[in-house]
């Protein structure tokens, strides 16, 4: 098993884990309920991992996670309402659920 993906951000770590099963990667999430929860994001190891279980996938992952996550930063938003980033996909702030106004 190897880790292919984390995030402080939640969305952004079940976005990867629902490509990577679209592609039939077998992939799990470790964390998927601290982090954010704590109300303090300052502890790397409590963020939300996605692990692929297979080694032979990871490379084909690694891609699949690359190619959709620099097509997300492209596209990225900032929300007006408290500054934190978003992905393209996003249409609600997913720290604040505002809008994206553009
Ligand atoms: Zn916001």
């Amino acid at each position: 098993m190897k880790l292919i993906y984390t995030h402080e951000n939640r969305l952004l770590v079940s976005n990867v884990k629902n490509i990577l099963e679209n592609s039939d990667i077998a992939v799990t999430l470790k964390n998927e309920y601290v982090g954010s929860a704590s109300g303090d994001l300052s502890f790397l190891n409590t963020w939300p991992e996605v692990w692929v279980l297979n080694e032979n996938d990871y490379e084909r992952a690694m891609h699949l996670v690359n190619a959709a996550l620099t097509n997300e930063t492209k596209n990225e938003w900032t929300c007006p309402g408290c500054n934190e980033t978003n992905a393209a996909t996003f249409d609600l702030c997913w720290n604040c659920q505002k809008e994206n106004v553009v």
